[in-house]
């Protein structure tokens, strides 16, 4: 068992001056408030406490850590409160113990598989003094150290599953990669025991073999270092056993094929030195083109740095190789620990500052902000900056990225509870569809049968799920509203020859029209009626050529067909979603391009575009209206009606028509009618290229002599 006296002299090693007074107070209160309980293993509960900070030492952590790590559990285990923690210690140790406390009560055990991945990322964003995390590892690792003293197996699985979904990714993220390998490897024992004696005795049984192997490349590389000046330091050392478990597993193969059970390391002491030793390793042996990666050039966010290649090695095996500076083989070793270790006098050079630049923020902040939750933002972005992470009602954790909406979480529940989403509350208080979630919240979608999504949902959705399941929606309804209105076009067409389309539509002759247009089935050729791109009198052409010849209808339906003909197709109008449907405009409201339209789907005439607040239009079923709107490249000119009063007079009428024309509009009608008290009403119809135009005509007109009122009409 670790005693004091030996985590004292870890420290005093790293850290000479270290004023010990705040470690020997914490051993003190530590072993004052555990006396009496004992581990599962028959030890006094104290060697918990001091194993944990004495892996906090040799993770060569400042003194608050180490305190802490004596500490961690008095909070959560013993009589001691949390106010007298921060009497005696203070409010940093206070704080990291707190948080260490807060953690282990959480339910992450309860967790599914499915679920480890947000849970971890929620573990590491609520922990907002990194070290909370630290010493968390620490105490995991110490745990499973000793998992041998539970009682139960189904205890010990449960542990050592947990440890894998959650506790190993996490010390990999933070690049500490020495807890992530023991934490693997003595889980893989507990969960796979069989396969773990397996792989320790294929291990063995190589051994010499393979030993030679490593000795052979080593030398390999060495030489062909020294050749190029290169002075450098060779590694090969084999990996743990729960990663050549999986390797196997991904790889499906068995172990005498799995060359890179063994990973080599080159250890240089420049960066260019790296580089240049990366293309001697690629003279030597053949890369394998996408297994290289430049983690130099693009660090990991846990600031882990090397070159990885693969190549094909000596034998025609795969050979995985590390290249790196001695610098980066020290983070690559300690990860984000290296921060908190304690440097004398602390010259961290300029590299290294640039490196750990992220995490110095962090720290920094640490001592400004005073605002733990706004701290707590500051570590989860720099952690995970694209993500924010919502509770669902249940407690279930989604992960979405930043600036998600109600709507996005909506989605990821289901997509029903997506289409049907009417509301949201946020920790119980309602908000807009469009609020941007924040990490922690809580959220309740509020659904109502039968509705459904909208197109305006687009402009603000963040997730790929919820736009492509919107997107689909507006997809099939267009098709169903085409299908219709395609139906009615045909069956408007067909009465006007005298037929019944419904009597055609089963018959054989439909199907040889059907597949003369080149479609697989009728409806398809009813949508695409519908959409306007083929019209139901060349439906009806087609499907009595025989009463054409007979002379029975032809002039009708050419007549029926030269009218659609001479109709203007995608008249300046824009049918969303729609191409080449029929346009046509209300005579009531006469629309003019620079007015807010509304599109309703006619029976039988395509779409009708009115005026936004057309009374017409209000009266129309909604479920006909379509979003349309202006084509801003139409130079049609559209018909607009005016009406002038005005106290008449000789040469008014000119006026008038000479102000119009002046603007550029051409004149359809005009009619005018004079009142005996001499007030005259002059109706026109004008076409205009757009409300621009319209409005200057009137405007003009106004100033016209005697005219006393001008307006639009409709
Ligand atoms: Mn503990």
């Amino acid at each position: 068992m670790i005693r004091i006296s030996d985590i004292i002299d870890k420290i005093t090693e790293y850290n000479p001056e270290a004023d010990l007074g705040l470690i020997d107070r914490a051993y003190v209160f530590s072993a004052k408030v555990h006396d009496g309980q004992i581990r599962l293993s028959g030890e006094p509960y104290l060697s918990h406490p001091l194993e944990v900070a004495g892996i906090l030492a040799d993770m060569k952590l400042d003194l608050v850590s180490v305190a802490a790590g004596l500490l961690h559990d008095v909070i959560e285990d013993t009589h001691a409160t949390a106010e007298e923690l921060g009497d005696i210690f203070g409010p940093e140790v206070l704080h990291i113990v707190s948080g260490v406390t807060k953690l282990s009560t959480l339910p992450f055990s309860s967790a599914q598989a499915r679920e480890a991945e947000s849970i971890r990322k929620m573990l590491l964003a609520m922990a907002n003094d990194i070290r909370v995390i630290l010493i968390k590892l620490a105490d995991r690792l110490h745990n499973m150290r000793t998992l041998q003293y539970h009682t139960t197996q189904a205890k010990q699985i449960k542990i050592a599953r947990e440890t894998l979904d959650i506790y190993a990714p996490i010390a990999a993220r933070l690049g500490i990669f020495w807890i992530k390998n023991e934490l693997e490897n003595i889980a893989f024992k507990y969960i796979a025991p069989d396969k773990y004696t397996e792989i320790e005795n294929l291990v063995a049984k190589g051994k010499d073999e393979r030993n030679k192997y490593i000795e052979t490349v080593k030398s390999l590389i060495r030489k062909k270092m020294d050749e190029n000046n290169l002075p450098c330091e060779v590694y090969g050392r084999y990996k743990n056993y729960y990663s050549i478990h999986q390797k196997m597993i991904q790889q499906n193969l068995p172990f005498e094929e799995i060359y890179d059970v063994i990973a080599f390391r080159v250890i240089l002491e420049t960066i260019p030195q790296c580089y240049e030793a990366l293309g001697q390793v690629h003279a030597l042996w053949k890369p394998i083109a996408k297994k290289f990666k430049d983690y130099i050039g693009m660090p990991k966010p846990n600031m882990y740095q090397s070159l990885h290649t693969t190549v094909i090695g000596p034998f025609g095996e795969r050979m995985e190789i590390q290249i790196r500076t001695r610098e980066m083989d020290q983070v690559a070793k300690s990860g984000i620990a290296a921060h908190w270790s304690y440097k004398e006098g602390k010259t961290a050079d300029a590299r290294t500052a640039e490196a750990f630049a992220w995490v110095q923020n962090i720290v920094e902040n640490q001592a400004h902000i005073k605002d733990p939750d706004e701290f707590l933002e500051n570590v989860r972005i720099d952690l995970f900056p694209d993500e924010v992470y919502v509770f669902t009602p249940k407690g279930e954790i989604k992960s979405l990225p930043k600036g998600a909406t109600p709507v996005d979480f909506a989605y990821a529940i289901h997509s029903e509870v997506g289409d049907q989403c009417v509301g949201a509350k946020v920790d119980g208080r309602m908000v807009p569809l469009k609020y941007q979630l924040q990490s922690g919240e809580s959220l309740a979608i509020i659904t109502q049968k039968g509705h459904q999504p909208s197109k305006d949902w687009l402009g603000f959705v963040k997730t790929v799920k919820a736009r492509s399941k919107i997107r689909q929606w507006i997809k099939t309804q267009e098709k169903e509203r085409s299908l219709s209105l395609g139906r009615e076009m045909c069956e408007k067409a067909f009465r006007k020859v005298r037929l019944n389309f419904n009597t055609f539509t089963k018959s054989p002759e439909m199907e040889k029209v059907v597949e003369g247009f080149g479609f697989k089935n009728l409806e398809d050729l009813i949508i695409t009626i519908g959409y306007g791109k083929i019209t139901p009198y060349q439906l009806v052409r087609k499907m009595i050529p025989k009463a054409e010849e007979e002379g029975e209808h032809p002039s009708l339906i050419n007549r029926l067909i030269g009218r659609v003909r001479k109709k203007k197709i995608g008249s300046g109008v824009i049918v969303k979603g729609v191409d080449d449907i029929l346009v046509r405009f209300g005579k009531c409201c006469q629309p003019v391009p620079g007015d807010s339209i509304v599109g309703y789907i006619t029976r039988g005439f395509g779409v009708t575009v009115h005026r936004a607040g057309c009374a017409n239009a209000l009266k129309t079923n909604p479920e006909r209206l379509i979003e349309v709107e202006w084509d801003a490249n139409t130079q049609e000119p559209f018909p607009v009606k005016i009406k002038i009063r005005a106290l008449d007079r000789v040469g008014l009428l000119a006026d008038l028509a000479a102000s119009i024309s002046k603007n550029g509009a051409n004149i359809i009608s005009a009619h005018t009618q004079t009142r005996e008290d001499k007030m005259v009403a002059s109706f026109f119809t004008l076409e205009v290229g757009n409300t621009q135009q319209l409005d200057q005509i009137l405007s003009s007109l106004k100033k016209i002599k005697q005219v006393l009122e001008v307006e639009r009409m409709g």
